[in-house]
């Protein structure tokens, strides 16, 4: 996967801000909030945009902009802001875009606060959303008003690993004018590249595959030169800025990251295999499991099949809370796309805030198990599995 032809692995790994006088071969972190002028004349060519060159943090820094390159090249896109976190990506990338009386269409199967933002917040201020089931082409494209602006998708959706079409909702975006935002978050473009598929811009919360090891927040939008200079003149007023430290932790990460994906989902595979093999488990998701309903479509449009393994235990709610009790060496927590393998709980944690219907609706029952599949050894990580089975059924 690493040394695929349309993966710049090269870049990943060789992209690099500018040195510093001391010639260090891994960049050094620059916690700056504000660069110096030359002169007050510098200062007056810089913030009039006649010169390129850095000002202050909040507008871009060495750390940052080297991280937006990498990310440029991963995604294939032309441009890009960082932000402090997944969210602050997810919301600038829409409130940046959208005025009173825009109308969007969202898959349902979202991110939780991703749709907080479309459901409770922007109605605020006016801009209404519909959702829809994100696998029916059809309803899609019936939503589409005159007034609606943009189209966002999330693919894997979280937990149910169901997986939209960007191709074709590319096409209809282009078809329509509007503009198709996708949370390319789960995938990561070592795995799946929306730009290329039609998506305007990709969105990231940069927190989990591509920090891929559980330290820090951040998050991304990248898209075409107009989009994003559209959406800088939004963040640099609002201020949701990556800090220079986390941008260097994401940036060193991006070198790996296609490397971590290959073994995340050779390991996940491989659970997902073994889970179907076992008459206590239901409803075993995963996008390269011949069974899964869209699994042609996963194949079509993702390398691999991702990190992320989602199944149902016996005994309900209890079951599931009983089953990640069980375990001993997979944490429990709600993180994802760490090196170490998470199980999380979605029904009483994640998604507890939906009643049972809609989470039924996003394909959460009361026993569902989200497992995040780590970097240890796949024999391990099965071990403690069937071992929390054992001590569940007994
Ligand atoms: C975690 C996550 C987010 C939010 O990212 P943060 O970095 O936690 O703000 C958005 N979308 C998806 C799909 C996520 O998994």
């Amino acid at each position: 996967m690493s040394d695929r032809p349309d993966y710049p692995q090269t870049d990943a790994v060789r992209i690099q801000a500018n040195r510093s006088l001391h010639r260090e071969h891994s960049v050094p972190i620059f916690p700056t909030s504000s660069f110096v002028f030359d002169t007050a004349e510098q200062a007056k060519a810089l913030f009039a945009g006649e010169e390129e060159g850095l000002i202050y943090s909040r507008y871009g820094n060495p750390n940052t902009d080297e991280l937006v390159a990498k990310l440029c090249r991963l995604e294939g896109t032309e441009d890009g802001l960082a932000t402090a976190t997944g969210m602050a990506a997810m919301f600038a990338s829409i409130a940046g875009l959208v005025m009173s009386g825009d109308h969007i269409v969202a898959s349902r199967a979202l991110f939780g606060s991703t749709l907080q933002i479309l459901a409770t917040i922007l109605p605020r201020w006016g801009v209404e959303t519909t959702f829809v089931d994100g696998t029916d082409a059809a309803a899609w494209e019936e939503a589409i008003r005159p007034e609606t602006r943009m189209l966002f998708a999330e693919t894997p959706s979280n937990p149910g690993l169901e997986i939209i079409d960007i191709a074709a909702l590319g096409r209809l975006a282009a078809d329509r004018g509007v503009i198709l935002n996708v949370d390319n978050c789960f995938a990561t473009p070592a795995l799946q590249r929306p730009a290329a598929l039609g998506a305007h811009l990709v969105t990231h919360s940069a927190t989990k595959f591509m920090d891929g090891q559980g330290r820090v927040l951040g998050g991304a939008i990248l898209g075409p030169a107009d989009l994003i200079a559209e959406l800088r003149f939004f963040t640099r007023q609002t201020g949701p800025a990556l800090s220079p430290f986390n941008a260097w932790i994401l940036s060193k990460s991006l070198e790996t990251l296609s490397l971590r994906m290959e073994r995340h989902c050779e390991n996940a595979l491989a659970v997902a295999r073994h889970l179907e093999g076992d008459p206590r488990v239901a409803r075993v998701r995963y996008p390269f499991l011949e069974s899964h309903r869209q699994h042609e479509l996963a194949r079509v449009q993702m390398r691999a099949g991702g990190g992320l393994v989602t199944f149902d235990v016996p005994g309900g709610e209890a079951g599931g809370m009983a089953f990640l009790n069980a375990l001993s060496m997979i944490s429990r927590s709600s993180n994802l796309g760490d090196t170490r393998s998470i199980a999380t709980h979605p029904a009483t944690t994640t998604h507890s805030r939906l009643n049972e219907e809609e989470r039924l609706r996003l394909g959460i029952s009361p026993g569902t198990v989200r497992l995040s599949v780590g970097l240890e050894s796949v024999a391990d990580i099965v071990a403690d599995i069937d071992a929390a089975l054992d001590l569940q059924t007994e």
